[in-house]
């Protein structure tokens, strides 16, 4: 052994971390809860978040119980994405599925989500679509507060049955959709 002194250690350590929800995150989760969407409009550039974040990144300015706006759970697909498991490759996913980007009705704000209900080959850009409220809310949907893909209480989207939005005006929503 070296008589020189330890200056470095190589180690593997392990950290849990307690974030308690923001004001805004629990009035999110409680509008879930009762299937409402709740998001802030910035007050300075119109800008939607859901779930809120409690300030506009854009403008660097706090957004709070003023700025709550309740968001339309029906929407349209912008884009999407079919699955067609190789069972070669997979063994858990077997089954054909769709998953998509859904702009909010009066907002530029997009969520994702497994599209329902409906042949996964036919669906298409511009249909109308409703979430599919969960009936009861698992540790799933608290974790996607945190991040993930998808909209906590929200199981997917089933198409409404309306007349899809043409496609020109599908474009001009992917252009103003934010970030
Ligand atoms: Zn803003």
């Amino acid at each position: 052994m070296s008589d020189e002194p330890v200056k470095m250690l190589h180690t593997v350590v392990s950290l849990d971390y307690e974030r308690p929800p923001t004001q805004a995150a629990r009035v999110y989760m409680e509008g879930i809860r009762n299937k409402t969407l709740v998001g802030h409009r910035c007050s300075e550039c119109g800008r939607t978040y859901l779930p809120p974040r409690g300030y506009c990144p854009v403008c660097v300015v706090p957004t709070g119980e003023a700025d709550r706006v309740e968001m339309s759970d029906n929407g349209v697909v912008v884009t999407f994405t079919v699955i067609r498991p190789d069972p070669k490759v997979s063994k858990s996913l077997t089954e054909r599925s769709c998953r998509g980007t859904i702009m909010l009705d009066g907002s530029s704000v997009t969520t994702m989500g497994e599209i329902k209900g409906v042949d996964p080959e036919a669906v298409r850009t511009g249909m109308r679509v409703r979430a599919i409220w969960a009936d009861k809310l698992t540790e799933e949907d608290t974790a996607l507060l945190r991040g993930g893909w998808g909209v906590a209480g929200i199981r997917g989207w089933e198409p409404t049955g309306e007349p899809d939005v043409p496609a020109a005006e599908v474009q001009k929503m992917t252009e103003a959709a934010q970030i």
